[in-house]
């Protein structure tokens, strides 16, 4: 039986350092902020929106949503963007995507200011990540990845380690975040040649593919690490979710696992308001 890699004892963990800087932060007279950004009411962004206020309320970090209608214009759009961004009581800002097909999302992107993009919406805030800068913040899912195998003591430096899922939200990042960890990294996609195959050499397998239970018992071996980026409907249990990984196939050979849910997406949320406690850190430096 593998050990599972819960997300809820590294969010706990991370929780009690926040707690801490958040405090800190507050006797110096500043109050720590996320600007959440969204156009309509998707209920997965609501979903989101909700979970990651419930992360903020446990830590003492403040919020504020700015929501915009459906047919908001580009032109107005723009301004408010630039105005969240210029607040200077706005330390960390996230904005849920893709926006609405009539906007050019690359344009409202690039005016969000690197020092507050949390969650790598940005090209420069990607180039410095990318560049091992840092005080630009990867993505909340792929930094989740991280403190899991941190947290849990899973050795990297000089391992195989295979991305399954080369997104920019995903793959690419987690695979950066990996080679600063000096793994040795293998970044596989949906052109990837005998993927089992190469997937089953790893000794930590991220998948990262959006296709329910996709890594079978054909893709691992004994002793591996598998980290369950995945949350799709699950296909044999209609309302419930479900990781890439199949895991009642693979959990009983591998070493280590996460569970899916209860694994990385537990940690995603509290990342994002390590982010923003992190950015005001760096704006009142
Ligand atoms: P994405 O943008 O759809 O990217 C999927 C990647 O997987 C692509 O690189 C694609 O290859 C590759 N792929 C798809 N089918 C494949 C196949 N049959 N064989 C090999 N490679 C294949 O997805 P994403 O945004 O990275 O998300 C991946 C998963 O993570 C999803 O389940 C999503 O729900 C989940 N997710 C979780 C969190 C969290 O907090 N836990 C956050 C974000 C996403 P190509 O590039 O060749 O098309």
């Amino acid at each position: 039986m593998a050990e599972q890699l819960r997300g809820k004892a590294v969010a706990n963990a991370m929780k009690e350092d926040l707690i801490k800087r958040v405090e800190a932060l507050k006797e110096k007279g500043i109050t720590p902020k996320l600007g959440f950004i969204r156009v309509g009411a998707r209920p997965d962004d609501l979903f989101y929106e909700g979970g990651a206020k419930k992360t903020a309320d446990g830590i003492g970090l403040t919020y504020e949503v700015f929501e915009y209608p459906e047919d908001v214009s580009q032109e107005d759009f723009e301004k408010a963007v630039v105005e969240v961004g210029a607040r200077k009581d706005i330390h960390g800002i996230l904005m849920f995507s893709p926006l609405p097909k009539h906007l050019d999302e690359k344009k409202i992107r690039s005016l969000i200011p690197v020092e507050k993009d949390v969650d790598c919406l940005t090209v420069h805030g990607a180039g410095k990540v990318f560049a091992d800068d840092l005080t630009g913040f990867p993505p909340c899912t792929p930094t989740a990845c991280m403190d899991i195998l941190k947290f849990y003591n899973v050795p990297l430096q000089g391992k195989k380690v295979v991305v399954l899922g080369r997104s920019m939200v995903v793959g690419k990042p987690v695979a950066m975040l990996l080679l600063r960890e000096n793994a040795t990294v293998t970044i596989c996609h949906s052109r990837t040649e005998n993927l089992p195959a190469v997937c089953a050499e790893a000794d930590v397998l991220v998948a990262a593919v959006g296709r329910a239970k996709m890594v079978n018992a054909d893709y691992v071996r004994a002793g591996q690490t598998v980290i369950d980026v995945g949350i799709n409907p699950d296909p044999d249990r209609p309302g419930k979710f479900c990781g890439d990984v199949d895991f009642d196939a693979v959990e009983p050979i591998v070493d280590k696992i996460t569970p899916s849910p209860g694994g990385v997406g537990s940690v995603t949320t509290m990342v994002l308001c390590k982010h923003t406690v992190m950015a005001c850190e760096l704006q009142n430096a």
